[in-house]
């Protein structure tokens, strides 16, 4: 079954870059896809199309065979879900440990503490860290800490992997751990996009390749270089300083929301309250680190079965990261899995 579709698809932003034209391809399940391409040949908007972050200036995305813009604004939370992102950076949140890092997607789901120490246990197992489980990332290796995100973004069971250049901050023999590690999840059941300008990869990984470069012709044929003096500098940022501006992707959801209002009959419109909520819900599946920060900080209501890993990331959430903080004892010695008992600070 195909699980993605792009059809004919064309990105253009708002200021008239091109990111790639009439873009088609298609994903069966369980299949795995290179992205390949220069920097700028647009795999990262491959990327945040797919998970509803931008909307297709021209074109259709299928997924699952249901087209992305008729999922609404309060339901793309649900999509994003199924759809595990690892970034070239990490983005771990440096100040919770290991253990937290891969547990924080499950908590912003609700999930009860004995799915969530389960769950975080068998995943710590699979990326073989489990005795870094208490390590904070900046005592992490670069390949120790893309190994918690792949941990991260396979929390919430995603159909999809997309990893977007994975390997572009590491060494070559630990990008191809990194690879080695995706190409398992892959084999046990992940559909896997790899977005990826490394020669080495593109080689070794046998998959289907797409090389986005192809698709980019309408950027380069109609950009010709723009001489920009310091006069048009200045009076741009007089411009910024005097209106604040909207991010390209408050935009992108925007135009989502009112393309859902056009849609929705008054009768089933939800009221102010449930929209806050929604959406609130929604951006915490969003890759950012700030907004999963911002929605961990809200404890699921009505499930005293996650109040107290709700406090206990409040606290953790509130407090301020100590300079040199020590891993604390680490309770998987003797096999002991660890209890949110274990990793509550001990001083309060
Ligand atoms: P890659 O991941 O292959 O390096 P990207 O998808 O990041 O490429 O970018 C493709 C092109 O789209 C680039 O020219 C980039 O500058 C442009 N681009 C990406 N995001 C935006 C944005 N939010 N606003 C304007 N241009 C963008
Ligand atoms: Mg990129």
């Amino acid at each position: 079954m195909s699980i993605i579709k792009f059809k004919g698809v064309t990105k253009r932003f708002s200021d008239g870059t091109v990111a790639f034209s009439n873009l088609s391809f298609e994903v069966d399940e369980g299949e795995t896809i290179l992205f390949t391409g220069p920097s700028g040949s647009g795999k990262t908007t491959v990327m945040r199309l797919l998970i509803g972050e931008y909307i297709p200036s021209q074109g259709e995305i299928l997924f699952e065979e249901g087209p992305l813009n008729q999922i609404k604004h309060n339901r793309l939370h649900l999509h994003r879900r199924k759809i595990g992102v690892v970034f070239q950076d990490y983005k771990l949140i440096e100040e919770l440990n290991v253990w937290e890092n891969v547990a924080l997607p499950l908590f912003i789901r609700g999930e009860s503490q004995a799915v969530i120490e389960e769950r975080v246990t068998d995943l710590l197992k699979l990326v073989e860290l489990t005795d870094k489980a208490l390590m904070f990332p900046r005592q992490l290796s670069g390949g120790e800490s893309q190994r918690i995100s792949i941990a991260r973004a396979l929390a919430n069971s995603p159909k999809v992997i997309f990893a977007d250049e994975p390997t572009g901050n590491l060494d070559q023999e630990t990008g191809e751990r990194i690879i080695h590690l995706l190409t398992k999840i892959n084999e046990l059941g992940t559909t896997l996009l790899l977005a990826t300008h490394d020669p080495l990869i593109i080689k070794e990984v046998g998959a289907k390749k797409i090389d986005l470069s192809e698709f980019t012709q309408e950027k380069k044929e109609g950009s010709k270089p723009k001489k920009i003096s310091i006069e048009d500098l200045v009076s741009e940022k007089s411009k910024n300083n005097q209106k604040e501006e909207k991010s390209n992707q408050e935009e992108e959801e925007e135009k989502r929301e009112e393309g859902d209002k056009k849609e929705e009959t008054k009768k089933d419109e939800p009221t102010e309250k449930e929209k806050d909520k929604e959406s609130s819900k929604s951006e915490a599946d969003s890759p950012s680190e700030k907004i999963i920060i911002k929605q961990a900080d809200q404890q699921p209501k009505n499930n005293e079965k996650t109040s107290k890993i709700g406090s206990f990331f409040s606290k953790l959430l509130s407090k301020k990261p100590k300079k040199k903080e020590k891993p604390s004892k680490n309770p998987y010695k003797n096999n002991k899995q660890p209890s949110i008992e274990d990793l509550l600070p001990k001083d309060e």
